[in-house]
């Protein structure tokens, strides 16, 4: 049967939207920035001889053009139709079988003797008394929460009253 020239250019628009949605991609895993390298009539072979044309799409039951293990280009020899379910779980096994980033120390103990040296370790990190609110704290905590950042460091206070008593005169220097 015919393609009828009104599936052809909705079928063009597939690919047009496909080659655009190349340039948007991130670089494949060795770095490699994807290409669509089919012409359109490659790109609607490929689909035709799947035979799932009709099932091109997202979801469970949908299909996809796949890359060979998820690199280099679309091109030919490159690429097959391949049902979204399979490919999400080939594109799963090439990372070992995870979603995202493996903690090192999964599945990992501490012998008793480390769990010592690390408690040590961490009743010896030098504290610093914050000048605001006198508190100990550690370098990183200070830097980011106390000194000039405290609540009770004089100029958010000032500003923190100025905020609760809307008369306030706003002119008048805090510093
Ligand atoms: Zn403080």
């Amino acid at each position: 049967m015919p393609e009828t020239s009104s599936n052809l250019r909705k079928y063009r628009d597939l690919y047009n939207i496909h080659k655009k949605s190349c340039k948007l991609r991130k670089p494949d895993r060795h770095g490699h920035k994807i290409e669509m390298k089919l012409t359109f009539e490659q790109w609607l072979q490929i689909w035709m001889d799947s035979g799932k044309l009709e099932q091109r799409g997202r979801g469970k039951g949908g299909y996809c053009m796949a890359r060979h293990d998820d690199l280099g280009d679309y091109e030919v020899g490159n690429v097959s139709i391949k049902s979204i379910v399979e490919n999400s779980r080939e594109a799963k096994l090439g990372r070992g079988g995870v979603k995202g980033r493996v903690s090192p120390t999964k599945g990992k103990t501490w012998s008793a003797s480390s769990n010592t040296l690390r408690a040590e370790a961490a009743k010896n990190v030098t504290k610093t008394p914050c000048p605001h609110c006198s508190a100990l704290h550690t370098q990183a905590h200070l830097a980011r929460y106390h000194g000039d950042r405290c609540k009770l460091a004089p100029r958010l206070v000032a500003n923190l009253e100025s905020a609760l008593s809307p008369g306030a005169d706003r002119s008048g220097d805090d510093s």
